[in-house]
């Protein structure tokens, strides 16, 4: 991680002096966020940055994580699942798991979060914590990633329950925010452009990742990062493009790892790779957690790049692609629509087959690509940067303190680029 110094340079000057001046009137804030996993996934990939930055800054910031056996991990899946609008059911048995993984946790962490003057509690996972600290002295925020906009109604209604005493909550974008006694936030993610996933690399390296993969380069190269969830629907990305190769040639790369928080992985990945099957022209990589460069690589040497989920909550993987300057094919869901506005940083569809005419309507015009790249680059320049999320982070902090009441949202209006 680097210094919030190294960022004048591909922020610009005014955002980090900005970020300066919000952070004097923090210093020495004791700021903690808590999730279930140190790696893999959206939430961890923006905490591995937030937290060393916050320090920076001079707040005294940490970061703790939730821990649990493999039954808690497959309960806490099902209420992302619920949550995101798939059928789920949450029996008493389920609930207990929940709950008693959290008193557990909270023996262990309470000491922490009592004391701060701030707890970010990321996604359902750490949710219960705020009613097991009961001595807390400062303001709790439950910062909620995914797509909340049609959740199943009990899941739901049994999550507000742990939830609604917050101080606030903080939500990706507008559509997702719930009823709620408390104030409530829109703040989208943004990604670390210096990071190892995001930072310029030599393009030998580039070449030697196809190469250390078997992937040719003559032909273009269509990619997908994700772990390998049925939300992010890789199936639907391997039926478009058999229809996009009964007429052109490409190769295919589903590139994904598991995250230690999701059990579910390892079933979607063996559908995956079933479906794959027999086609020399997609490949199925199975990554470890900490293969950003190979993940920064692949991006790069990709002609497009989709994200075809059917909901999303963001999609840091969109971002870090329009960031490397391609154009990007993704699913009509959620923060997806945040980042691709068709026809100017990509396509929106909402079927294999859209992909799929997409992706050829693309590969027929790269002078059109290239268009498209240059502005996705320039639209996440200008809104999902880190210096844009940090500064919403500390105005909501300096706001909070000063005991705003009414429902607020962030400073944030992203600007359409066509
Ligand atoms: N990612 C990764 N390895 C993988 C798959 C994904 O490092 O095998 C990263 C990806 O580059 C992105 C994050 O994990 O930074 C996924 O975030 P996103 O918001 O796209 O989805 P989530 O997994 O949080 O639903």
């Amino acid at each position: 991680m680097k210094g919030l110094k190294a960022y004048e340079d591909v922020a610009g000057l005014v955002a980090v002096s900005q970020l300066r001046q919000l952070a004097d009137d923090l210093e020495g804030t004791k700021v903690v966020h808590v999730n279930s996993t140190r790696v893999g996934g959206g939430v961890a990939e923006i905490l591995v940055w937030l937290v060393p930055l916050m320090q920076d800054l001079g707040l005294d910031a940490s970061w703790e994580v939730v821990e649990g056996k493999e039954d808690y991990y497959k309960t806490t899946k099902a209420f992302h699942n619920g949550l995101q609008g798939k059928p789920v059911t949450l029996p008493p048995s389920k609930i207990e798991v929940y709950e008693e993984t959290a008193r557990q946790n909270a023996e262990r962490l309470r000491p922490i979060l009592e004391e701060a003057d701030f707890v970010f509690i990321h996604d359902p996972q750490p949710a219960p914590l705020l009613e097991l600290c009961p001595k807390r002295k400062g303001k709790w925020v439950w910062r909620c990633h995914i797509d909340v906009s049609h959740p199943v109604r009990k899941v739901w209604g049994y999550l507000k329950s742990k939830v609604s005493g917050y101080d606030a909550s903080i939500y990706s974008m507008p559509d997702f925010a719930q009823s709620l006694e408390h104030p409530q936030f829109i703040i989208a993610p943004s990604i670390d452009p210096l990071s190892e996933k995001n930072c310029d690399i030599p393009s030998r390296e580039i070449e030697e990742t196809l190469e250390r993969y078997g992937i040719p380069n003559d032909v273009p190269i269509i990619t997908q990062v994700s772990r390998f969830d049925s939300f992010k629907d890789p199936i639907g990305v391997i039926e478009a493009f058999q229809m996009l190769t009964e007429t052109m040639e490409a190769e295919l790369i589903l590139a994904g790892g598991g995250a230690t928080d999701d059990p579910e992985g390892a079933a979607v990945l063996e559908e995956v790779q079933e479906a794959a099957q027999g086609n020399p022209h997609i490949h199925v990589l199975l990554l470890p957690s900490d293969a950003h460069r190979t993940i920064n690589a692949l991006q790069r040497a990709s002609t497009i790049v989709v994200q075809k989920s059917l909901q999303e909550g963001f999609g840091l993987t969109v971002t870090e692609a329009m960031w490397k300057g391609k154009p990007v094919i993704g699913g009509n869901a959620g923060g997806i629509r945040l980042q691709v506005f068709n026809h100017h940083t990509g396509f929106l569809v909402n079927s294999p087959e859209g992909a799929a005419l997409r992706m050829r309507e693309l590969l027929r015009r790269p002078e059109r690509m290239d268009v498209m790249g240059e502005t996705a680059r320039q639209f996440v320049r200008e809104n999902f940067l880190l210096t844009r999320h940090l500064r919403e982070y500390l105005t909501l902090m300096l706001g909070l303190r000063l005991g705003l009441s009414d429902r607020l949202m962030a400073d944030q209006s992203y600007e359409n680029p066509q």
